[in-house]
């Protein structure tokens, strides 16, 4: 390459501040909206580059239109005054964030500018709900479907990620724009980086992995460079493409013939999410660069299936030049992972996807949920066996919870534990695993299991965040074929949609035993006065299905003089009568009427499918026990006896409402104990509520 074009082309960049060819490129390398709003601008999304179609949908709509302007235009103004940064879920459910721009050191904020974008989902379930408060709103259903293949979900970090990367290249380009002159050339310089995006779509493979070193190279006039990428099952990086320096040690023969050892900090830079500067000469020489490296500047290029990284050599950077370069390579890595996609005839938007969810978010079963998901996996992969398992309760050991292709019979009590067997491994690594065959795989080779037919196989993990949950595996493509990377992709969808609807049952059933914790009474062990609430408010609307042919009444039960047990002996043999009296009615009570202590020394009883009558007579049953019974407490010189009065009431005939019932069951124990106490009694049908 020769010197000419090697000059930074940046010499003679339009200086005038082109925010926008640098917020549409941002835009497109992070692959969600980005838009800056100053005070003169308008706040809906007119500015916004590669925005959301669902806002456009939205701010028709007359209510969401408000929803909108709330959140997000006013978000804006906020941001502005407060200087603060904002994440948050929308309305519609698509994560938003609005923050300023990153300034260098020591200039100070004007606060008149903002930066907003995100605008994606977090998970599918979020695409799922969005779909039905559309519906909700009444959005016509064609625009709203129309947008679903479109959608891309992208993950917490990635949205917080670009944040940060938003907030950085806007404050090198607003310095720019603010102090032509000392920063201009570096952020000029970024800005010509950032023009050059587009210049990439539709470059070939090759070209986009020349490109993705070249243009940062020379931009930032680089000393040399390379791309380096590490063969599947290689431990040594080879280079794919150079970009050659002066002097022998960075000529394009010394540089290309290069063999780097896939060291840790390598293979961490080719995988990781930014660029970073390695300058350990110690390291670098052990690894292979040549001896005259100084330092690297390493940008993740890699790909699914390639492990690749472009690596600047003795270059040092500035980090927003960093930053802008990670962005630069990572969406000619986009560009290339889609043009193989394209290749493929493959798409990874969620068109593609089968909707296993909906279904499955109803139910509270483990096994039904598993069944669930491997008929859609096997279906959607065309795969004729195939197997769900999931960790259990001790998260030590995975069990098959769904099987397909073999009796369930047979593999009831295979366990493996982490690490242990292919799908032990998945689940320890977190990490999916695609095997075309078998026969030839480096690591599973040997442990190959005859009972497949075919060798090729697909083994999942199924998490949630950090959270291992279990494995889905299928195998044995139907007419024998391989499983491809877009098989890869569809199952992690199905497992992203499994993980949460697994998460969704235990947090069903964490919340439920939270609840029984909640309505219980420590002391009697009989359901508390929440419980009492919730259960008559079902049951009355129970009876109100069915009225008359379905009585129900409310029995309330009061301990008689019951400040002379605490005032004569000690207040814990006043405990003790409480317990005993809860032991008594429960044990006088069937299993389908419910007894709860509903606060002090008083209890209620409910009792479905009786009638007055039946229900004053069990009242009086119970009453005579607690008369007969006497209580033995250490807390008492001899054994306690003690009376109860209660008051009893009828759906219907004296209230239909819970609230009626609990106030007539009141009166009549009022009557009660005012008429002598230790009685039960209705009260009369004609005294007034
Ligand atoms: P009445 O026949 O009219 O019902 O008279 P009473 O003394 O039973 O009724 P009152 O409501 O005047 O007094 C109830 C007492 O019960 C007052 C309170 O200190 C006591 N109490 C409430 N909860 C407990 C408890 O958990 N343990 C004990 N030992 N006493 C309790
Ligand atoms: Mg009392
Ligand atoms: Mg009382």
């Amino acid at each position: 390459m020769d010197d000419q074009v090697r000059q930074p082309q940046s010499a003679n960049p339009s200086a005038d501040g082109g925010w926008g060819a640098v917020q549409d490129a941002l835009a497109q390398a992070l692959g969600m909206a980005v838009g800056r709003c100053d005070r003169a601008t308008p706040r809906d999304c007119a500015s916004v580059s590669l925005d959301s179609p669902i806002c456009h949908l939205l701010r028709q709509h007359p209510e969401a239109a408000v929803r909108c302007a709330e959140q997000c235009d006013e978000g804006i103004e906020m941001s502005m005054r407060t200087g603060r940064t904002q994440l948050f879920q929308c309305h519609a459910r698509l994560s938003v964030f609005i923050t300023l721009p990153d300034l260098p050191n020591g200039t100070r904020h004007p606060h008149s500018q903002a930066l907003i974008g995100g605008r994606t989902f977090l998970s599918y379930e979020e695409v799922h709900r969005f779909r039905a408060y559309a519906d909700e709103l009444g959005l016509p259903t064609e625009a709203v479907e129309a947008l679903i293949p479109d959608i891309r979900v992208v993950t917490l970090a990635r949205v917080k990620e670009a944040l940060e990367q938003v907030r950085t290249v806007a404050g090198a380009v607003m310095a720019l724009e603010r102090q032509l002159g000392e920063s201009r050339e570096q952020a000029s310089r970024l800005r010509y980086l950032m023009e050059v995006f587009g210049g990439l779509e539709g470059e070939s493979p090759e070209e986009l992995a020349n490109a993705a070193l070249n243009g940062p190279a020379v931009v930032f006039d680089a000393t040399a460079g390379v791309v380096l990428e590490r063969p599947s099952g290689s431990d040594r990086y080879v280079v794919t493409s150079v970009f050659p320096g002066k002097g022998s040690a960075f000529s394009g023969d010394a540089l290309g013939g290069l063999e780097i050892a896939a060291t840790g900090w390598l293979d961490r830079a080719a995988q990781g999410e930014s660029g970073s500067r390695f300058d350990s000469i110690y390291d670098m020489l052990r690894a292979g660069f040549p001896a005259e490296t100084t330092g690297v500047e390493l940008f993740p290029f890699s790909t699914p299936g390639h492990t690749r990284v472009v690596v600047l050599l003795n270059t040092p950077l500035e980090d927003d030049a960093r930053v802008a370069i990670t962005l630069y390579v990572r969406h000619a890595a986009l560009l290339t992972e889609r043009h193989s996609a394209q290749l493929h005839g493959e798409d990874d938007t969620l068109g593609g996807i089968p909707e296993i969810a909906p279904a499955l978010w109803e139910t509270d079963d483990y096994d039904a949920l598993c069944a669930g998901v491997l008929k859609g996996a096997t279906a959607c992969l065309e795969a004729e066996q195939g197997s769900v398992m999931l960790l259990d309760d001790k998260q030590e050991s995975l069990s098959i919870r769904a099987i397909q292709g073999v009796n369930i019979k047979y593999v009831e009590y295979v366990k493996l534990r982490r690490g242990e067997g292919i799908a032990g491994i998945v689940l320890e690594r977190g990490e999916p695993l695609l095997v075309e065959d078998i026969a030839e795989h480096p690591e599973f080779r040997s442990g190959i299991r005859a009972r497949y037919r075919g060798r090729s196989f697909l083994s999942v993990p199924i998490q949630l965040n950090d959270l291992s949950l279990g494995v889905i595996n299928v195998t044995d493509k139907r007419g024998g074929g391989v499983f491809t990377r877009r098989d890869l992709r569809r199952l992690l969808a199905i497992s992203h949609q499994a993980a949460l609807a697994i998460d969704r049952i235990r947090t069903r059933e964490q919340t439920e035993e939270l609840r029984r914790a909640t309505m219980t009474d420590y002391r009697s062990g009989l359901l508390n006065a929440q419980a009492f609430d919730q259960r008559l408010q079902e049951e009355v609307e129970r009876a109100q299905r069915y009225p008359y042919a379905s009585p129900l009444s409310l029995l309330v039960v009061d301990i008689d003089h019951f400040k002379h047990i605490n005032d004569n002996f000690d207040y814990l043999a006043g405990d003790d009568c409480i317990v005993a009296c809860a032991r008594l009615l429960q044990a006088g009570t069937r299993t389908i009427d419910s007894v709860f202590r509903r606060g002090g020394e008083e209890f209620t009883v409910i009792l479905p499918h009786t009638g007055r009558e039946a229900a004053v007579k069990l009242a009086e049953r119970l009453r005579q026990s607690i008369e007969d019974h006497r209580v033995i407490t250490p807390h008492a010189p001899h054994p306690l006896s003690f009376t109860v009065s209660g008051g009893v009431a009828t759906f219907p005939e004296d209230g239909e409402s819970a609230m009626g019932l609990f106030q007539r069951a009141t009166q009549a124990l009022h009557v009660a104990k005012k008429t002598g106490r230790n009685k039960v009694l209705p009260l009369p049908p004609n005294l007034p509520v």
